[in-house]
């Protein structure tokens, strides 16, 4: 019998343990992205694009296309398709496992100051001009045009179309990972002296924060959004160990 699990993706751990689940025999993977980005990285397993229409017309997708496990493995600030997930996990009675990526904890030298949101973020930057880098991503970055007052480096996968209304921003194009190094390269060349940062965990975006500390630079840090309470796994080795548990029938699950 063939297995059939939708995993939630957006993020390189989605696609590294779609890759590892696509080896597992009698399996067949999906890998969905809500279509976002404009030229995804190549994902290894087949891909559908778009959105669902909520919780409920994720439900009817699960039954549709008969799904036997969901697996939420989104960025950690994504958090209505998180919502969404686990809402229509518990009405089609499907056993859900999220992969959430452990937090970033401060560690000596760093000087963070942790704000709720991004419009948080915006007032915690002052009124002074200040040189910021902005590393949250584009979707969240037009919050800024409340604080034209600042000097913006604004990195993104994809452009920020329109521009934002912001005398004085520079764009930058990149995909990570970022290496510390040239996150320190970076900071310096344009003499940053403010980075704003979700709390994205991981490795792949972890070089700023490194550079920020050992530059003496503060970090604002947008504290990350409640997420519902779902089986869940740290890592994509940690994950994979769980699906065949998950895939037993509800009664010996415990369920
Ligand atoms: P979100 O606010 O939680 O989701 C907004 C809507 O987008 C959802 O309600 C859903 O639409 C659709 N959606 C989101 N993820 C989807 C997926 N994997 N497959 C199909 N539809 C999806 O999410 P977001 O913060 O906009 O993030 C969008 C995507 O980018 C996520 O897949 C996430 O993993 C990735 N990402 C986000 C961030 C971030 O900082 N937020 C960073 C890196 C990557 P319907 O309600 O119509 O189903």
């Amino acid at each position: 019998m063939t297995h059939r699990i939708l995993i939630l993706g957006g993020t390189t751990e989605a696609r590294q343990l779609a890759a590892k689940l696509a080896m597992r025999p009698n399996s067949a993977i999906t890998l969905s992205l809500a279509g976002r980005t404009e030229s995804p990285v190549a994902q290894g397993v087949p891909i559908r694009s778009g959105g669902f229409g909520g919780a409920d017309g994720l439900a009817v997708y699960l039954k549709e296309a008969g799904i036997d496990l969901l697996i939420d493995a989104t960025h950690p600030y994504a958090a209505r398709i998180s919502a969404n997930a686990a809402e229509a996990a518990t009405r089609t009675g499907l056993p859900i496992l999220a992969l959430r990526r452990p937090a970033w904890e401060p560690a000596a030298g760093d000087r963070w100051t942790l704000v709720e949101n991004v419009v948080e973020a915006v007032r915690a930057l002052g009124n002074a001009p200040r040189k910021v880098f902005l590393a949250i991503g584009r979707q969240e970055a037009g919050a800024f045009e409340a604080a034209p007052q600042h000097r913006y480096l604004i990195r993104s996968v994809d452009p920020v179309e329109p521009k934002l209304a912001l005398p004085d921003a520079i764009y930058l194009l990149a995909r990570g990972p970022f290496p510390e190094a040239d996150e320190r390269a970076l900071l310096e060349e344009h003499g940053i002296d403010a980075v704003v940062s979700k709390n994205s965990g991981g490795a792949a975006s972890y070089g700023k924060i490194a550079a920020a500390r050992a530059l003496g630079i503060e970090v604002i840090m947008v504290r990350r959004p409640s997420l519902p309470a779902v089986p869940s796994a740290e890592t994509v080795d940690q994950l994979a160990a769980k699906v065949d548990h998950a895939l037993e029938p509800a009664a010996e699950r415990g369920v």
